[in-house]
This record gives C-alpha cells, structure tokens and sequence, in this order.
C-alpha cells in the first residue's frame, strides 16, 4: 500500500524513473520542411473566461505554432525551471467527447499545448478511429503540438527491446500518416523509463518530455481537486525544489480536466496581479518546448536537460510584454 501510494505521489508530482541495462537501434528520421508543416491561421476569440478583453491581447501575441521537427534529440526534458515558465500538456486523447471541448477552452484562454497521443486511438479503420484521428489533425491545425504516446500505454521498462520498438515505430507511422510527418516527442506511459528505455529512444531521435508539475486528474473526478492539486504541487515545487514554474501534465479524456483547465489559468492569471504589484515576475503561459529543451549533443540519450534557463534578454522581454499585459487586465478588474 505504502509503495502505491509512494508511486501515486510521484506521478503526481513528477515522472518515475526505473533503471535496468540495454541495447540500442538504428533511427529513420525523416520531417517535412517546415513550411509544409500545417499552421495554424490566427483566430479571434470571445472569452468566457474572467477576464475576457486583456486574454484575447495575450491571444493576439501568441507566436505562431512551434515547428514540430525542431525537437529531435534533446536530452530527456523533466520540466524543471527556476522561472515561472509554465506549460501545458495533455496526454491520452484524443477523445471524441472531451478534446473538442479543451481545445475550445485552449482557444479562448490563447494558449498553445503539447498533446501526447496514444496512437491505438488513431490507428485502424473503425469510425471511431476514423474521427478521433480526424480530432487529432485538428488538435494541430489548432496550433498545438502532438507528441507520441506509444500505441497501447504499456510501461516500457517492463518490455522486451522488440516490444518497445514496435510501441514506437507503429505509433510513429500511425501520427505520420495522420500529421504528414512524424512526431519528435515522447512521453513514456507513466513516465517509467529507464537508460535501456532511453537509448531505444534516443536512437529513433525521439525527445522524452517528462514533467514535473502533476494535476492528479487520473485519480480523482472533480474539477475541484484538479485545481486544488495543481495549486499544491506548484507551492510544494518552489518550497521544496526552487521550481517555481514547469510542464504541466492533465489528461484531456477526462471531462473533470477540461473544467480545471480554464480555472487553472484563471488562477495563474489572477496571481499575476499579485505578483505584478509585489513587482515580482510573473506566471508565462509558453507554448513552446525550446524553453525546456536542450540538445543532446551526442551522448546516449539518458542525460536529463538543465533546468530551463532561457536567455535572459528573451526572458526579460517576455516579462516586460506580459507586465503591460497584465496592468492592464488587473486595473480593469479592479474597476469592476
Ligand atoms: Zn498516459
């Protein structure tokens, strides 16, 4: 019982680790160009959220999709950054009930995410499979980035080298041929990995995007603890470790998480507010990867990427644009 619950405390907090010896494999890789890559066309939103007019100016500033083909082989990204950098990512859609709606929740709160796909949903001819993997090219067109999941969510440690690269390979040819080019970041299932896991990996340019802030919402049914856990494992974070900001992980097949979403940026949005007249810096809802990524320059592919540490001229820019923001957003609801 102490070992579940041990388990269960990491997941939420953070991805496992499990170690074992290995071999590793020869990698196809091929992308296409980037200005093949679908984009996604800006959209103007009405938000329904609390803060509608200021959200849709940081909508606006959003660049462009990151292009997909820039994350091959970076050293395995745990989500740890001493900023308050925060990313969203949602693993095991899509889901024909509840992704629609999260991307709509995306849209109006103008933010870009990763979603991890388990590619048994897309392959095959069911109708069902059919329009999730539909679902799926939407996802992107939206701006998000897809990332592969493994075909059935199997922990890989505990499968043979075979097993493995078929859960890789048949997953990446079902993305492809959904996306038009493959997929460059992984999630193994339950963020089991271990070095035998990682070099497999690594060896087909895969980047494994860990994370290090957990929602719990596998585990409960309610919006409300979706948030409470999210608000408790970012304080528990930056009290413990110094993160004080990280990647995000939720699930977007449950109809709990796609409530949550929005109350999360809501909350992150309002202590803004707090922040801003502390004069301290601010939450910076990314959409991009590069911010945790870091290349893997040649070694095996079980080295875990530096805490992120973006430029500090790119870091002060974002803040000064998100302040102006911000002040403008928090006076106004302070007018209300
Ligand atoms: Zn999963």
């Amino acid at each position: 019982m102490l070992g579940i619950l041990a388990s269960v405390a990491s997941l939420v907090l953070g991805a496992v680790t499990a170690h074992h010896a290995d071999a590793a494999h020869p990698a196809p890789a091929r992308a296409l160009p980037a200005h093949e890559v679908p984009r996604h066309a800006p959209t103007v939103h009405t938000s329904t959220g609390p803060y509608p007019e200021p959200v849709e100016e940081v909508a606006r500033e959003l660049p462009s999709q990151p292009d997909p083909t820039r994350f091959e082989d970076g050293r395995v990204i745990t989500g740890a950054t001493a900023h308050r950098l925060i990313l969203f990512s949602f693993d095991d859609g899509p889901d024909l009930n509840t992704t629609p709606r999260l991307l709509d929740e995306l849209d109006a709160a103008g933010v870009h995410a990763v979603f991890f796909t388990v590619a048994s949903r897309i392959e095959g001819d069911t109708p069902r499979q059919r329009e999730q993997a539909d679902l799926l090219g939407e996802i992107e067109r939206r701006g998000h980035l897809i990332g592969h999941h493994t075909v059935h969510h199997r922990q890989l440690p505990l499968l043979s080298n075979e097993e493995i690269i078929a859960e890789v390979d048949d997953g990446q040819r079902d993305i492809e041929r959904v996306l038009g080019h493959r997929p460059y970041l992984l999630r193994p299932p339950g963020g089991a990995r271990s070095p035998r896991v990682d070099r497999l990996l690594a060896a087909r340019g895969y980047t494994e995007m860990l994370w290090n802030l957990g929602t719990g919402d596998f585990q409960v049914r309610d919006a409300d603890e979706v948030v409470r856990t999210f608000r408790r494992v970012l304080q528990r974070r930056e009290r413990e470790n110094g993160e004080r900001g990280g990647i995000v992980l939720m699930h977007d097949p449950h109809p709990w998480t796609v409530e949550a979403f929005p109350r999360i940026v809501a909350e992150l949005r309002a202590k803004n507010c707090e922040l801003l007249a502390q004069g301290e810096e601010l939450y910076d809802i990314v959409d991009d990867p590069r911010f945790f990524f870091e290349a893997r320059r040649g070694d095996d592919g079980t080295a875990l990427a530096q805490p992120a540490e973006p430029e500090a001229s790119v870091l002060q820019a974002r803040q000064e644009r998100l302040r102006s923001v911000t002040s403008a957003r928090c006076s106004q609801v302070a007018r209300r």
